[in-house]
């Protein structure tokens, strides 16, 4: 068993979808999985969070850190519904993004109030910490460190970079580009410059990001222009608006195979992709 991959577990965004046009790519919303060597860790806890959660009761694990890129719906409510949280010996970490404008863990006590879930925070039998990263203190775990910029989205939104001894990853699910770009996108093209693998949105089409300008998402052709000046060697793409169909979706992979020099491929739920 390769013990070096990223799993993605949810890859819509903002609502989970379910129906015969979603079965290609999935419904489940925001969740990446990275093992590497004995380092396991979980970026968002969208509802593809769930079913990573039975993977991990199978599995046997019990020790985690969940990244929060933001506390947007789409990348919290599986919460609640991933088992491990209910193991008296599991131990979660939940990392979250600075100036949230309130204590993450009072956030979570509210996803869990008595008017929108039966069990309240406290009664959650996993150990749970609270912590905040910040884009100037990179995060070392075992062979990994994580980085993390801030993105154009609305609420204290951040990106991450993962570094392997051998490769660097960048993951961003929610990011606005706007043309031309200015300081912020610049700021980002240095941060992600040479990636091996840039997973980035893609949300709209020309046409639907006119109408849409402002709420925190990418056009097809901005997330183009964005990642071909990273240079990075890969693209995949992941935050799928969730009115667009799996025929949508090819669509849009189709474009950027035809207009993008970088390679790329539109994720799916349950894709794996093997590190080295
Ligand atoms: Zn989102
Ligand atoms: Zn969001």
């Amino acid at each position: 068993m390769n013990k070096k991959y990223l799993k993605f577990w949810g890859t819509r965004g903002s609502c989970p979808v379910s129906g015969p046009e979603y079965i290609h790519f999935g419904g489940n919303t925001s969740c990446m999985e990275l093992l590497y060597e004995n380092v396991h860790i979980i970026f968002d806890a969208g509802s593809g969070i769930r079913p990573l959660g039975k993977a991990f009761i199978k599995e046997n694990i019990k020790k985690t850190d969940l990244f929060i890129s933001h506390t947007h719906w789409d990348h919290i409510i599986g919460f609640p519904f991933f088992d491990p949280v209910y193991l008296s010996d599991a131990s979660i970490t939940i990392w979250t993004p600075p100036s949230l404008g309130r204590p993450s863990k009072e956030l979570f006590n509210e996803l869990l109030a008595p008017e929108f879930f039966p069990m309240r925070l406290s009664e959650l039998k996993a150990g749970l910490q609270f912590k905040v990263f910040d884009d100037h203190t990179p995060i070392q775990m075992g062979p990994i460190t994580l980085t993390f910029h801030k993105v154009n989205h609305p609420g204290a939104t951040y990106c991450f970079k993962i570094q392997t001894p051998h490769q660097t990853i960048g993951y961003t699910t929610d990011n606005e580009l706007i043309e031309p770009f200015g300081a912020q996108e610049h700021s980002l093209i240095e941060f992600y410059r040479g990636c091996d693998l840039l997973i980035h949105e893609a949300q709209y089409f020309s046409e639907e990001y006119a109408k849409k300008k402002g709420w925190g998402h990418s056009s097809l052709f901005g997330a183009m222009n964005f990642v071909e000046k990273t240079e990075a060697k890969r693209w995949l793409v992941c935050h799928h608006d969730p009115a667009h169909t799996d025929a949508d979706l090819m669509q849009l992979e189709k474009l950027a195979l035809q207009k993008s020099s970088i390679p790329s491929e539109w994720l799916r739920d349950h894709q794996k992709v093997e590190l080295t």
